[in-house]
C-alpha cells in the first residue's frame, strides 16, 4: 500500500534466515522499543499507567501468533489471565474507569491454526479469557489475522458474543469482502474496530492501491457510523480521521459513541490531541519477547521506518 516494498518484506519476513538475521542485528532493539512496550509485563503496565493518566484508553496484546503446539496456547492462556488480574486490580483501585481496559488477542496465539480441532481450542481459550475479563471489568477485542483466517475468526466472535455481548471484532478494510462484513456486523452494541489491515494478500481477496484501501475504509465508516454498533476507528491516517469525525457530524453521533484508535509509539502527539479534544482515543500496547511480526509488519507499512532500521545498522 502506502509503502511499495511492502509485500517484498512481508515475503521475506517469513523465512527463518531473515528473522535470525533481523532479530539479531545491532540496531533491531533500539527500533522495536519504540514499537513495543517491553518485553514484561511490568513494562506493558507501567505503559499503561502512563496513558490512563493522560486520558487515553489502552488496549493490551501479549505478542504471539500463530501457535503450533496446544503447550504453547496454554502458556499464552496463562500469561492474558495474569494480565487481566492485574488490570482488574488497577480498574479496583480505581485508576481506570469503566472500560478503559481491554486486551486484544490473536486466535492463531490461543491454537486456532493447530492441526486438529484449532478452532474449538481457540473458541474455549478465548472463551476462558472472557470469563477472566468479564469478571476484571476489561473488555476483549479480538484481532483480524490474514484472510485465511478471516470466516473461522468471525465465527468464534459470533459464539463469544452469545455469552459476551461487549466483544469487539476487527475487520479490515482492505479485504473485498469487508464491506458486506461491517453491514453484517453493525447492529446493536456491537463493537468493530476498522483498520486498513497489515497482512501480505493478494489481489483476489484484497484491495491493492492505496487509493482504493483508502476508499474502502470510507465506506466501511459509512456503513458503520449508520449502524448501531460501536465503531473502533483504528487508523492514523489524517484523512481516515477526518472522515471518522464527518460521520460523526452526519449520523449525530455524540463523543461517547465510537472511538479512535492508533498503535503504541506512532502519532503519540495527534493521539494526545485527539484525547485532549474530548474524543475517546485508545492505544493498542504490545508486549512480549515474541515482537518479530509484530515488528516486521511495522516496518512494512513505511518506508521511513525501514530506511531508518538500515540505517541505523550501517552506523554500526
Ligand atoms: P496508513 O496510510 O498506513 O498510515 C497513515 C499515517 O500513519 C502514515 O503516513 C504515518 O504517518 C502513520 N503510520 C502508519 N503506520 C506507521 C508505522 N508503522 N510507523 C510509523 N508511522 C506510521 N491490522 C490487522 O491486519 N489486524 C488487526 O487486528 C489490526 N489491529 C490494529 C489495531 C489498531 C489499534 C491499529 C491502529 C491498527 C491495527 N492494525 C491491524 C494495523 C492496520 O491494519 C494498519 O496496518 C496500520 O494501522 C497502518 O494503517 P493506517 O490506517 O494507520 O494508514
Amino acid at each position: 500500500m502506502a509503502n511499495p516494498l511492502r509485500p517484498a518484506i512481508l515475503a521475506a519476513s517469513r523465512s527463518p534466515r531473515v528473522k535470525s538475521a533481523i532479530t539479531h542485528a545491532p540496531g533491531t532493539r533500539s527500533l522495536v522499543t519504540r514499537f513495543v512496550a517491553g518485553e514484561s509485563r511490568a513494562d506493558a503496565l507501567a505503559a499503561t499507567r502512563a496513558l490512563l493518566d493522560s486520558g487515553r484508553s489502552v488496549s493490551l496484546d501479549h505478542l504471539g501468533e500463530d501457535t503450533t503446539d496446544i503447550t504453547q496456547a496454554k502458556v499464552v492462556v496463562a500469561e492474558y489471565r495474569s494480565l487481566l488480574g492485574d488490570l482488574g486490580a488497577l480498574a479496583e483501585a480505581g485508576e481506570a474507569g469503566a472500560r478503559r481496559l481491554e486486551v486484544s488477542v490473536k486466535l492463531s496465539a490461543l491454537g486456532q491454526a493447530l492441526p486438529r480441532d484449532g478452532d474449538k481450542i481457540a473458541l474455549d481459550h478465548a472463551r476462558e479469557l472472557c470469563e477472566a475479563a468479564q469478571s476484571a471489568g476489561v473488555w476483549v477485542s479480538v484481532d483480524a489475522e490474514d484472510h485465511t483466517t478471516t470466516d473461522s475468526t468471525l465465527s468464534i466472535v459470533s459464539a463469544l458474543r452469545a455469552d459476551f455481548p461487549w466483544v469487539g471484532a476487527v475487520l479490515q478494510a482492505y479485504l473485498r469482502r469487508t464491506e458486506s462484513d461491517c453491514r453484517d456486523l453493525a447492529g446493536p452494541d456491537s463493537r468493530i474496530r476498522l483498520c486498513k489491515g497489515a497482512y501480505r494478500e493478494s489481489a483476489s481477496v484484497a484491495f491493492q492501491s492505496t487509493a482504493e484501501v483508502d476508499d474502502s475504509y470510507r465506506r466501511c465508516l459509512t456503513i458503520l457510523f449508520g449502524g448501531d454498533g460501536y465503531p473502533m476507528v483504528a487508523s492514523h491516517d489524517p484523512a481516515m480521521i477526518d472522515a471518522a469525525g464527518a460521520e460523526a457530524r452526519r449520523t449525530g453521533r455524540g463523543p461517547d459513541r465510537y472511538e479512535h484508535q492508533m498503535l503504541f509509539g506512532i502519532r503519540d502527539v495527534e493521539q494526545q490531541r485527539l484525547a485532549d479534544a474530548g474524543t475517546r482515543m485508545r492505544v493498542y500496547v504490545p508486549y512480549g519477547a515474541q515482537w518479530y511480526g509484530y515488528f516486521m509488519r511495522r516496518l512494512a507499512e513505511r518506508p521511513a521506518n525501514l530506511t531508518f532500521f538500515l540505517r541505523s545498522l550501517a552506523t554500526r
